[in-house]
């Protein structure tokens, strides 16, 4: 099938630089922030927008990893449960702004696991959230700060994500089951 295209390449390049943007204006005197990227793709966009930050901002921002999988039978099946791996973030999370970053957001399950296991660390300042894309579909009260593109997908559609460094090419499409 051919599956419409949400964002082709230059537009995504266009949302990160906009949401680099954004992060850069609310943190740019923020001695003490780091980014969390949720494996897979959350990671890759998390490097992503830390080397963009990191040249903004011009400093070092450090980047740990989340990873998360919640295992649902399939994508219309909402409640999943969430399997959390041993997580990586080698730095305090004392006093700390922190931005979880996902490449979807969806019913919110996720960043809840995610909420859980970062809080098992230590005792941040305020946890953000970045997504390249939030789905709608929420069954818990969790939003995203920084988004790069919104819309309503239908419940048994999926967000197919594509990011160079693991895909060979960035792009967002929407697909139909
Ligand atoms: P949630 O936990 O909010 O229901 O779903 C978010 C998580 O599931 C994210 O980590 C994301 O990678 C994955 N996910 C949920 N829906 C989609 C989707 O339509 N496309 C992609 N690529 N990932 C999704
Ligand atoms: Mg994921």
């Amino acid at each position: 099938a051919n599956a419409p295209c949400l964002l082709d390449a230059k537009q995504m390049e266009v949302h990160l630089q906009r949401l680099c943007r954004e992060i850069s204006a609310v943190f740019g005197s923020d001695a003490s922030i780091a980014l969390l990227g949720i494996r897979t793709r959350g990671l890759y966009l998390a490097e992503r927008l830390k080397a963009m930050l990191e040249s903004n901002l011009q400093k070092e921002i450090p980047l740990g990893i989340l990873d998360i999988t919640l295992y649902r039978d399939d994508l219309s099946e909402l409640a999943g449960s969430p399997i959390v791996r041993p997580t990586e973030i080698p730095f305090s999370l004392k006093d700390r702004s922190v931005i979880l970053v996902d490449d979807v957001l969806f019913t919110g399950r996720t960043i809840r696991a995610a909420l859980d296991a970062l809080l098992d660390h230590g005792r941040p300042k305020r946890v953000w959230l970045a997504v390249l894309v939030d789905r709608g579909g929420r069954e818990l009260p969790i939003q995203a700060e920084f988004v790069g593109i919104k819309m309503d997908v239908a419940m048994d559609s999926r967000v197919s994500v594509h990011m160079k460094d693991v895909d060979g090419e960035d792009a967002v499409l929407l697909e139909s089951r």
